[in-house]
């Protein structure tokens, strides 16, 4: 292994709009088996759009809008800017105890009533009644939005489906990987059923789902323990850890900082097909020095 050809590999890589922090990124980069990519924002386009409202326990339309997005002025989640945008009003109440609550939703109370936006575990957590809303929520899962649950006053209001579709070359791209005989995961916080609908549209082989911030990095290590290099693909804060546990940690570009001060490789090109790029100069480069 010639320095000088690992410095060539990094310079060919810059001109793929791939930064490879070091020369030994480049070496671990030519020997991984398992991808393992986030869901929002790195397989998707990471702009989610509410895409049906669906109203239980005579709720108003107008109101359920108003206070979910009341509640999520505080978060910055995608799912918060997609009901917020979806609701469209000039201005928004302000919400008493607001609070985040990481992998789950949000909380708070408006005109003295207590509410709670966020996923089935967050309400089954706060023992709320879904017995009557499981059938819909399973439905809208399915075809691969994310169903997002509304409660006031301990009683589910309202289901937002949120759509945030795969980027137009995900699939081309992890097809390429694909035949390159990389195992393809998909690692999200989101549920099951969306995510396997999901998956499915874009040929990923596996998934791990319902995984809290924090156990994004204990997923890749299992992986690991089991054999497997791993590099993580992501965009967001949460998927620090995670980046920095794998092997190699490959930030897309455009997402967060903490993303790519974490990663050793970090695309300039907010399009998968550099990850493909990447791997195969990685490999050529220390096929080359052999
Ligand atoms: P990921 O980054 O993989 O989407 P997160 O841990 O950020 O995972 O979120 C997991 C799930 O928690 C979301 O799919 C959503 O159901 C719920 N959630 C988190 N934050 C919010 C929020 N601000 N509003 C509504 N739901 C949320
Ligand atoms: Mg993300």
């Amino acid at each position: 292994a010639t320095p000088m050809s690992i410095i060539s590999g990094v310079g060919r890589a810059a001109e793929f709009g791939v930064l490879v922090r070091d020369a030994d990124a480049l070496q671990r980069a030519s020997t991984l088996t398992t991808l393992v990519f986030d869901k929002t924002g790195t397989l998707t386009e990471g702009a989610p759009r509410v895409v049906e409202v669906v109203l239980f326990n005579g709720a108003e339309a107008a109101n359920v809008e108003r206070q979910a997005a009341a509640l999520e002025q505080g978060s910055s989640h995608p799912l918060a800017r997609a009901i917020i945008n979806h609701a469209a009003l000039a201005s928004l109440p302000e919400v008493a105890q607001f609070r985040t609550i990481p992998g789950l939703g949000v909380s708070g109370i408006l005109d003295g009533k207590p509410l709670l936006l966020g996923n089935l575990a967050l309400m089954e957590q706060q023992k709320i009644d879904t017995s009557e809303i499981t059938g819909t929520l399973a439905e809208h899962a399915a075809n691969g939005s994310t169903p997002v649950l509304l409660a006031a006053e301990g009683k589910i209001v309202a289901l937002f489906a949120i759509r945030d579709p795969l980027r137009q070359e995900s699939v081309s791209a992890l097809q390429r990987l694909h035949r390159r005989g990389y195992q393809l995961v998909m690692l999200t916080g989101d549920n099951e059923i969306t995510a396997n609908a999901i998956a499915r549209e874009a040929g990923i082989d596996r998934v791990i789902a319902g995984v809290l911030p924090e156990g994004k990095a204990q997923a890749i290590s299992q992986l690991q323990q089991q054999g497997q290099q791993v590099a993580m693909i992501g965009d967001g804060i949460n998927d620090a850890p995670a980046l920095a546990q794998a092997d190699v940690g490959i930030a897309m570009g455009g997402g967060s900082d903490v993303a790519i001060e974490t990663a050793a490789i970090t695309l300039m090109r907010q399009d998968l097909n550099a990850v493909a790029d990447a791997l195969a100069i990685a490999k050529a480069t220390l096929r080359n020095m052999k």
